[in-house]
């Protein structure tokens, strides 16, 4: 048994069963502190490291974005849990096309991994911009942002609430002789609607925190942020938590800390709570449509028309998997979100979160 593992038991064996937002909390603390998760040697893979396309459309995107807030003389270009700091390194090359964009801007990378700022400092050693890197987004600097979260919301703790007849419990964590199961403790949770049997409600409080905060410093100061994630548009009533180890699900309990922990997040909550902020909400729509939307067919046609057999090959493989439907696709399962300053009308490649609903409404 690990360290950790033997640490987290003995959390337990003091304190009683922790509810699944701090086992997460612990466990996702400790695992992005200790190794480079991305890749094929790791845990998992990302959009960004699948091919350069992504980090490139997103510059390409944040440019657009940029003049469409008046081209503001001075911003900060914020990322928020960069992991190898590829995407910015992309999309920084792709902004070499406007000049003012990239003289205008100050990054700013959000992260708490001291394994993943290292890989992060080295990639980017090559562009002009030195990052300012932050443990939190309490630092980021005043003054208009444009942010970008890939694969970042699904990185935090959530808390679950399951409906049992003894009316909403937490899910808890706890010790059965060495081994971690999950329980119930019952809680009272205000929720419009009856429990039904079963039900698990997933409360994001800790990434609604970090939205809110930012939602009201864009309302006031200008900008956007742009979020693409897996998840749903809620409300949606299930266990979304998943461990990713070696690029396989596996148990969240069976090795703590050394498995990625996730959960799928809820656009819908997101879309609202910068609504609630004064932002206007843009999409949320699928990453395959928003990509399309930027050009990427173009850029990989672009890319291929350069490149050997092989690597053509490669570059259309890549365009599939970021825009193609499942399992091995991210096209569709992935959601992209924006939440922009009112005086931005169109945000490029999604459309109106307003125009969205009444599509629905017409089907
Ligand atoms: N955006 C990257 C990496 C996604 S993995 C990509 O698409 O490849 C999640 C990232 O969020 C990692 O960089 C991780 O270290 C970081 N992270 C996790 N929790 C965080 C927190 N609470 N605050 C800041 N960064 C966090």
């Amino acid at each position: 048994m690990s360290r950790f593992a033997a640490r987290i038991r003995e959390i337990i064996a003091a304190e009683g069963p922790i509810p699944v937002e701090r086992y997460m909390d612990l466990c996702l603390r400790h695992y992005y502190a200790t190794r480079d998760p991305l890749g094929a040697d790791g845990d998992f893979t990302t959009a960004p490291e699948i091919s350069q396309m992504f980090g490139e459309l997103l510059g390409l995107w944040a440019t657009e974005v940029w003049r469409l807030a008046g081209a503001p003389g001075s911003f900060g270009l914020v990322e928020l849990g960069p992991g190898r700091g590829t995407l910015m390194a992309d999309l920084l090359r792709a902004a070499r096309l406007v000049p003012g964009f990239l003289a205008a801007a100050q990054v700013h990378l959000v992260e708490t991994s001291p394994v993943l700022r290292e890989r992060q400092r080295s990639i980017l050693a090559r562009s002009a911009h030195t990052p300012i890197w932050h443990a939190s987004i309490d630092t980021l600097p005043e003054g208009p942002l444009i942010v970008i979260a890939n694969e970042f919301f699904d990185a935090l703790p959530v808390a679950q609430y399951v409906a049992t007849d003894r009316g909403w419990c937490e899910r808890m964590v706890g010790l059965e002789g060495e081994r971690l199961v999950f329980g119930l403790r019952p809680v009272s949770v205000a929720h419009a609607r009856p429990p039904r049997d079963g039900e698990i409600l997933e409360e994001p409080r800790i990434g609604s925190a970090i939205a809110a905060n930012l939602a009201g410093r864009l309302a006031r100061v200008g900008g956007a942020l742009l979020t693409i994630d897996y998840g749903y548009v809620g409300p949606a009533f299930g266990d979304t938590l998943q461990a990713v180890q070696r690029h396989r699900f596996a148990d969240p309990l069976a090795d703590p800390g050394e498995a990625d922990l996730t959960v799928h997040v809820d656009f819908d909550w997101l879309a609202r709570i910068g609504e609630a902020a004064g932002l206007r909400a843009h999409g949320p729509g699928r990453q395959g449509d928003f990509l399309r939307a930027l050009g990427i067919e173009s850029r990989a046609a672009a890319l291929c028309a350069r490149a050997s057999q092989e690597q053509a090959a490669a570059i259309t493989g890549a365009l599939r998997r970021l825009t193609g439907p499942g399992p091995d696709g991210m096209g569709d399962l992935f959601k992209v979100l924006a939440l922009a300053h009112p005086s931005i009308e169109n945000i490029p490649g999604l459309l109106p979160a307003a125009a969205i609903q009444e599509q629905l409404r017409d089907r």
